[in-house]
């Protein structure tokens, strides 16, 4: 992944490659948790959703009005929850393949990973409260 993080603390740009297992991307000036929403691929998915915290995948494409609906409820919760989450956008029409690995039949559909592992999922649009409350579920559950 590449990518500018803007640092919700001190409006820092951080250039972010590579995050290190486990963790998550901090600010290099004031290192703050920054918050955590790029664009994904089929190429990148299994990296994509490894992280120490929850995935939340987002297959999406530009022409679904919902998704549009979704995409600043997610942009909202990476700020917000900057350090529990990562969030991943899948343009299903650009990665058609991570969209069938997971039977992803309509969108938006949001899948959350922990551990690398689909362990909840939301299809439609849903209020940004009970996506929080879906993240931290996984968050708190054991990986399997
Ligand atoms: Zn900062």
């Amino acid at each position: 992944m590449s990518g500018v993080l803007i640092c919700p603390e001190c409006g820092s740009k951080n250039r972010v490659q590579q995050v290190p297992g486990g963790q998550v991307p901090v600010c290099a000036r004031c290192h703050a948790a920054l918050p955590w929403l790029h664009n994904g691929s089929d190429a990148s998915f299994a990296s994509d959703i490894q992280a120490g915290v929850p995935v939340l995948v987002d297959f999406w494409a530009p022409w679904c009005g919902p998704c549009r609906v979704m995409g600043p409820v997610l942009e909202q919760i990476a700020r917000e929850q900057a350090g529990k989450v990562r969030v991943v956008k899948i343009n299903v029409d650009e990665n058609p393949q991570s969209a069938a690995q997971f039977q992803v039949r309509s969108i938006p559909t949001l899948l959350i990973f922990k551990g690398g592992k689909a362990v909840d999922s939301v299809i439609g649009v849903t209020q940004k409260a009970a996506l929080i409350q879906k993240i931290s579920a996984a968050s708190s559950a054991s990986p399997a």
